[in-house]
């Protein structure tokens, strides 16, 4: 059994909202190993709940809304003085205004456009450049994507050309960090049940419907994204890996056809 110790290192994690966040999930196992977090929030309304959520674990708690500089720079200070430096981050955070998910894509407005790829892509690499500061050692870099960077998903819409954005910008940061051992990935994750993905109109359908014909025929769990994450993070599982997206969907971006019902699955048919 691999058994990793992450006493001593020091991880920044954003966007719990609740335990259904991808963030939290990712969180888990980096707390398990011993790392020591600290967790931005948007706003003061979240702190509450956040400090429920990490009871009993020696975690800092700072309000960091992304769309300010201001903002940005006091957490890394904060972090800078509280622990010196700094070994992974999470970037699990987007937000794009609600009436982008329900009009068709040229509805998008100068302002919809500018509000999605502030928070949704700028913000990595606004993270990014804070947080190479504080990673001489070297250290590691995981952000949240979704299918619709590269495909169209129907109601996705501002936020797919956002979220190509963010995964272009982890193979920039990824190739001018390389040098200094930090390393920048995304994981593109499946549908899973929580507030912002429940935005979405029609997440739902996309629920039911992306499961049933995914390769493995079921949704991934956050368990799932949290661990595939924490592999990605931590150099003793992913040291060799940079620059890339990689998928948790249970098989799903790879799958050329929507199988319609009555189709015959080959699979199903013996030896
Ligand atoms: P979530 O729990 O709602 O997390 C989204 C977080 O983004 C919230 O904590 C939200 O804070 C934060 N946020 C929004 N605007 C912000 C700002 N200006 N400054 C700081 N934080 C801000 O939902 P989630 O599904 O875990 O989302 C995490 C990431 O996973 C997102 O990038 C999402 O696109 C991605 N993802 C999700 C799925 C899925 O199916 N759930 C699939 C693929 C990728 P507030 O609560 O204060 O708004």
């Amino acid at each position: 059994m691999y058994s990793i110790d992450l006493s001593g290192k020091v991880g920044l994690v954003m966007g719990v909202t609740n335990q259904r966040s991808l963030a939290w999930s990712i969180a888990q196992p980096l707390t398990r190993a011993g790392a020591s977090l600290v967790y931005s929030y948007q706003g003061e309304r979240l702190r509450p709940s956040l400090e429920k959520l990490t009871e009993g674990e020696a975690a800092s708690l700072i309000a960091c809304d992304v769309t300010d500089d201001a903002q940005l720079d006091d957490l890394f200070a904060a972090i800078e003085a509280e622990h010196g430096h700094l070994d992974f981050v999470v970037h699990a955070l987007a937000y794009a205004p609600a009436t982008t998910f329900a009009r068709p894509f040229h509805h998008v407005t100068r302002e919809d456009w500018r509000i999605a790829m502030d928070v949704s892509a700028y913000s990595l690499v606004a993270v990014t450049h804070r947080a190479a500061r504080l990673m001489p050692q070297g250290g590691s870099i995981v952000t949240l994507s979704y299918l619709a960077a590269e495909r169209v998903v129907p109601h996705y819409n501002m936020m797919g050309v956002a979220k190509a954005a963010l995964e272009a910008s982890v193979r920039y940061l990824a190739y001018d960090l390389g040098p200094s051992n930090v390393r920048v990935n995304a994981i593109s994750a499946g549908p899973v049940r929580t507030v912002a993905a429940r935005s979405i109109s029609g997440f739902g359908d996309m629920f039911s419907e992306g499961g049933s014909q995914s390769m493995m025929k079921r949704n991934i769990t956050a368990e799932e994204v949290g661990r595939a994450a924490f592999a990605v993070l931590i150099p003793e599982f992913g040291g060799g890996v940079t620059g890339e997206t990689i998928y948790v969907d249970a098989g799903f971006n790879a799958i050329g056809m929507f199988i319609p019902p009555g189709y015959p699955d080959q699979r199903d048919e013996p030896g």
